[in-house]
């Protein structure tokens, strides 16, 4: 069985702690490798090493940072397929969507941080004479600086593991900073693979460390460390809220990236047809990746008028999706990523029948006899979608993270838009009908930092991405992301 080890300082070395953590396959539910359970002499070693490579690093001209990205993005794309079966094995996602979303997404990540940095500006303030203490006749004049901040800690979960891992460190390194990573110890195996690809492309040993282990234990140890300035984090509330706590009173800078039950809003004037309908998109916000990316439309709000159609063709969606053998190319919906996660779901499940809610589909586990051999001992779960449920309840209130889909009617655009805010979380809302001024009215009253019209996960790099209210703190995302891995200074000079 293969032992994955950390990529510290450009070598691959094994956990000071001499312990590992069994990586499960979640389509077969056996151990496919041994990952370290790092603690904290590794996370030291690694800001040694991330702390060593920074001058020269943040010394080096933006062009050639961007050059040795690009490299690393090339090399991604020669990887694909390898990388691709790597995530499949590893999440349980069908490899067609590993190699069509999220390897290819880890490469633009590269490429579209390789291009900001090299077209990033100071900003210039140009006056005319001032006043106020130390006022005078004359002029001067202002700019700021943007200096990458240190070390930067990056900490990610396991849903979308190589995708919102290079999410981070793309801009981290772009802009001048290094890094220590700590990948989700559910998904470890893409992070481990990207170390030899780091050296491969010339990226100095030390800009980029990985330390594989446990959240309280790496993780944590992460988060405490005194040498690094800045944390951004991606995963649930509960682990974000407690980063806040223990990370606020070292006035580390934050980035939170949370949960989100987000609405995805259906009125009786949207075009409900086709594969690019609101029907066939909630389809796919439900259940792509087995429900499990933070953005999944998991409340539909239906105006009461096509509720039923919208309810039917849901159904008809969900019972045709081909679920099966992760690494089956025409698979469409795979396992779940972990056991503790597949009974998170199934308890959710169980609270809305106690709660007499209409299970319409779904709502057990996959019987192994439908499932090739291979993964009878595997983590699947039926499609799920019920309706029938009080809006406070907390089906309808607490992320679920799994394929597991509520319908709420609606009579009115007040109604659609106080049910869409009633939970704690503002992540995403998808919003669909024709009418452009209800667009622009439900757009601007739903509390969500990312609104889709008529369309679901159309991601535009370059526009801030982010949550409100429990799905977080700060944006990443285009110059959002340069900004908050830069420290401002302003200068100004008198004439
Ligand atoms: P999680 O919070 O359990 O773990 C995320 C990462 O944090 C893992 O690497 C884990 O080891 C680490 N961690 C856990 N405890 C820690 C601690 N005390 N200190 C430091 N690190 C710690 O989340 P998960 O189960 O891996 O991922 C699912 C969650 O991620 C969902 O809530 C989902 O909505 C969220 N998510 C959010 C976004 C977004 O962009 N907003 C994207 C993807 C996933």
């Amino acid at each position: 069985m293969e032992s994955l080890s950390n990529f510290i300082g450009g070598q691959s070395v094994p956990p000071r702690t001499g312990a590992y953590l069994d990586n499960i396959e979640p389509a077969t539910g056996r151990t496919s490798s041994r990952v370290p359970d790092s603690g904290p002499d590794d996370i030291n070693n690694a800001v040694a090493a991330a702390r060593a490579a920074f001058a020269s690093w943040a010394g080096t001209a933006a062009a050639e940072r961007a050059r040795i990205m690009h490299r690393l993005a090339d090399l991604i794309e020669r990887d694909l397929d390898r990388l691709a079966r790597a995530e499949s094995i590893d999440t349980g996602k069908p490899i067609a969507l590993a190699r069509s979303v999220d390897i290819p997404r880890c490469a633009t990540n590269f490429r579209f941080f390789a291009a900001a940095c090299t077209q990033s500006a100071s900003e210039f303030h140009d006056a005319e004479g001032w006043g106020g203490v130390g006022g005078g006749a004359g002029g001067v004049f202002s700019y700021t600086l943007r200096r990458p901040r240190g070390v930067a800690g990056l900490i990610s979960p396991w849903n979308l593991p190589l995708y919102l891992l290079t999410w981070k460190i793309a801009p981290a390194i772009a802009s001048g900073n290094t890094c220590v990573c700590k990948p989700s110890e559910v998904t470890p195996m893409t992070a481990y693979l990207l170390g030899d690809l780091l050296n491969e492309a010339g990226v100095p040993a030390g800009v980029v460390n990985i330390v594989h282990g446990s959240g309280p234990g790496a993780g944590a140890s992460l988060v405490m460390h005194d040498d690094m300035p800045a944390i951004s984090f991606t995963g649930s509330t509960a682990v974000g809220k407690w980063i806040a706590e223990h990370a606020g009173p070292k006035f580390k800078r934050l980035s939170l990236e949370l949960g989100g039950k987000n609405p995805f809003i259906i009125f009786d004037d949207a075009e409900l047809n086709g594969e690019q309908g609101a029907i066939a998109t909630a389809a796919r916000a439900a259940f792509t990746n087995q429900g499990q990316i933070c953005l999944c439309g998991s409340r539909l709000l239906v105006q009461r008028g096509v509720f039923e159609r919208v309810l039917t063709g849901l159904i008809e969606r969900a019972k045709s999706l081909k679920i099966g053998d992760p690494l089956d190319e025409a698979t469409q919906f795979g396992a779940l990523t972990s056991a503790p996660h597949l009974d998170k779901v199934a308890s959710y499940i169980d609270k809305a029948r106690t709660m007499r809610g209409t299970i319409h589909c779904g709502g057990e586990r996959v019987d192994p006899a439908a499932l090739p051999e291979r993964c009878r001992g595997g983590l699947f779960h039926q499609p799920t979608v019920i309706s029938g449920l009080d809006p406070a309840c907390p089906v309808e209130q607490e992320e679920i993270f799994g394929p597991v889909v509520t319908l709420q009617p609606f009579d009115t655009d007040e109604q659609a838009i106080a049910l869409a805010n009633s939970t704690p979380y503002g992540l995403a809302a998808s919003i669909w009908t024709r009418d452009a001024s209800r667009l622009h009215r439900t757009a601007a009253a739903v509390n969500a930092g990312v609104v889709w019209a008529n369309c679901w996960m159309v991601r535009d790099l370059r526009t801030p991405f982010g949550g409100m209210k429990q799905s977080g703190v700060g944006r990443e995302g285009g110059q959002e992301a340069m900004r908050f891995f830069t420290e401002p200074k302003a200068i100004t000079i008198r004439i």
